[in-house]
């Protein structure tokens, strides 16, 4: 597990435009902090500097005491739950769920136990052979889940996008990552701009715009 810390982060888009400007932000290990804030005012931008899917103009982002920036992005403790997460329909859960872990060459009975231990987590282990189309909408979201925690990451960043298509798979995955944070105290960065979601998690929030954070609060303010 780890803190995560901005200093100064950056981000200025080849045709100028500044996408995240000077952004200083402490992060506590084991925190779950939200991050809210109009549309376009940087919140996914972060998230992709943080993942390596975007380059930083500037500044730093530490995981723990480790400076990410030189990092290559397959080697950050860190794991992505975005909107257009990849499961392959044609494969099993288990495959699905296992195909980071075989990546990196991991011993076989080191990637079953953390898979099985993370179908049992998500109450999915009574469909680890059945292929992804034979599955439930809600129990293919867990495998996404899954598949992201059996890398034993420090940090799950997740964006909005993720699960936005009904409300009822939101707020079931948002109880699961609320249970990710509080039973594997794994940091978690979860961007919204959904008002009311964002202040009903009660956790701290950080509110940006135009690129910047206006205010870090918590549930009293
Ligand atoms: P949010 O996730 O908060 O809705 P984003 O981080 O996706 O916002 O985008 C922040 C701003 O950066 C937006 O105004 C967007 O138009 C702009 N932006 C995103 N990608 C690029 C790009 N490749 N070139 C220029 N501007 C971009
Ligand atoms: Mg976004």
């Amino acid at each position: 597990m780890a803190s995560v810390t901005f200093e100064h982060l950056t981000k200025t888009y080849p045709n100028g435009f500044v996408s995240v400007d000077n952004v200083n932000l402490f992060i506590e290990d084991g925190e779950f902090v939200v991050f809210h804030g109009p549309s376009g005012c940087g919140k996914s931008t972060i998230l992709r500097m943080i993942g390596g899917l975007e380059d930083i103009t500037s500044g730093e982002i530490y995981l723990g005491k480790e400076l990410l920036n030189d990092i290559l992005p397959r080697d950050r403790r860190l794991a992505m739950a975005f909107q257009n997460y990849t499961l392959y329909k044609h494969m099993n859960v288990y495959d699905n769920m296992a195909l980071g872990l075989r990546l990196r060459d991991l011993p076989r009975p080191v990637i079953d136990s953390r898979v099985k231990f993370a179908a049992q987590f998500f109450g999915i282990s009574d469909v680890l052979t059945a292929k992804l189309r034979a599955i439930s909408d809600s129990q293919r979201q867990r495998v996404a889940l899954g598949r992201a925690i059996v890398c034993q990451p420090k940090v799950l960043l997740v964006d909005e996008d993720f699960a936005r298509q009904n409300d009822d798979r939101r707020s079931e995955m948002l109880h699961d990552i609320l249970k990710i944070n509080s039973e594997l105290g794994i940091t978690i960065l979860y961007v919204t701009n959904d008002y009311e979601e964002a202040v009903s998690l009660g956790k701290r929030i950080v509110y940006m715009k135009d690129g910047k954070i206006v205010s870090f609060g918590d549930i009293y303010n």
